[in-house]
C-alpha cells in the first residue's frame, strides 16, 4: 500500500518521494500494476484521482527498463517513445509539469506541445531530443503534417479525459493519430484510455485502440 512496494525502479522511486506521494490513490493502485503488467487499460477515472500519475508512472519505468529502441536519424524528426494526448492547452502543461517532476535525472525528456501559441519554440524544443510527447491533438497533426514528429517508434499511447476530447471534437484528428501509429506487433505498444465517463463513444475508441484491454472503474 505504498508505493515502494510497487517495482517502478529506484530513480522513478525517488522522484515519487520527493514529490511526497507516499500512498497511491485508489486509481493509482489499480492501474499501474496493470499497465506495468504490459496490458492495455480503459480507466473511468475523475479530475482530482491522480490519473497522471497513475499514466505516467508506467511509461517512465517501462522507457527506463525498456530494450534500446533504434530511432531512425533525421535531424528535424522527432521520434518520441510515448505520447500523451490531452484535450486543453493547460491540462497539457499540468501533466508535462508532473511528469517532469517524475524524471527528475532519470535522462526521460519531457516535450509539450499544443496549440494557440508559436510553434517555434515548441520545434526548437523537440529537436533536442524528446521521449515523452504532451500533446493536444490539433497541434500534434499539424507536426506530423510538417513532418517533424514521427510516431513511428511509438511505445505507450496515453489518451487523458478522452470524453473531453471528443466533446471537443477531436475525434478525427486523434483518430488520424492512432492510423499513422499502425498496427504494432502484439506487445510492442501499450495503449491507456482515461475518460470520466464512458459513453458509446468512447467504447468505440476502446474497441478500435485497445486489445485484449482491462476495464477499470474507480
Ligand atoms: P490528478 O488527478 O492527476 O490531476 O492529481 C490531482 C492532484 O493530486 C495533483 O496535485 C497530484 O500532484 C496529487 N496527487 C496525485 N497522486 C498523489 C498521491 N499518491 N499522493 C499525494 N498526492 C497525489
Amino acid at each position: 500500500n505504498t508505493f515502494a512496494e510497487i517495482d517502478l525502479g529506484e530513480e522513478l522511486n525517488l522522484n515519487i518521494q520527493r514529490c511526497k506521494y507516499v500512498k497511491p490513490t485508489p486509481v493509482q493502485r489499480h492501474a499501474i500494476p496493470i499497465s506495468l503488467s504490459g496490458r492495455d487499460l480503459m480507466a473511468c477515472a475523475q479530475t482530482g484521482s491522480g490519473k497522471t500519475a497513475a499514466f505516467c508512472f508506467p511509461i517512465i519505468s517501462g522507457i527506463m527498463r525498456g530494450e534500446y529502441v533504434q530511432r531512425p536519424r533525421a535531424p528535424r524528426t522527432s521520434y518520441p517513445l510515448a505520447l500523451i494526448l490531452s484535450p486543453t492547452r493547460e491540462l497539457s502543461c499540468q501533466i508535462h509539469d508532473e511528469a517532469r517532476k517524475f524524471s527528475y535525472q532519470t535522462g526521460v525528456k519531457v516535450v509539450v506541445a499544443y496549440g494557440g501559441a508559436p510553434i517555434n519554440q515548441q520545434l526548437r524544443e523537440l529537436e533536442r531530443g524528446v521521449d515523452i510527447l504532451v500533446a493536444t491533438p490539433g497541434r500534434l497533426v499539424d507536426l506530423l503534417e510538417r513532418a517533424r514528429v514521427s510516431l513511428q517508434v511509438i511505445r505507450y499511447l496515453a489518451l487523458d479525459e478522452a470524453d473531453r476530447m471528443l466533446d471537443m471534437g477531436f475525434e478525427p484528428q486523434i483518430r488520424k493519430i492512432v492510423e499513422q501509429m499502425g498496427m504494432p506487433p502484439p506487445g510492442v505498444r501499450q495503449t491507456m484510455l482515461f475518460s470520466a465517463t464512458f459513453p458509446k463513444e468512447i467504447q468505440r475508441l476502446a474497441c478500435d485502440f485497445l486489445s485484449n484491454y482491462i476495464f477499470l472503474a474507480v
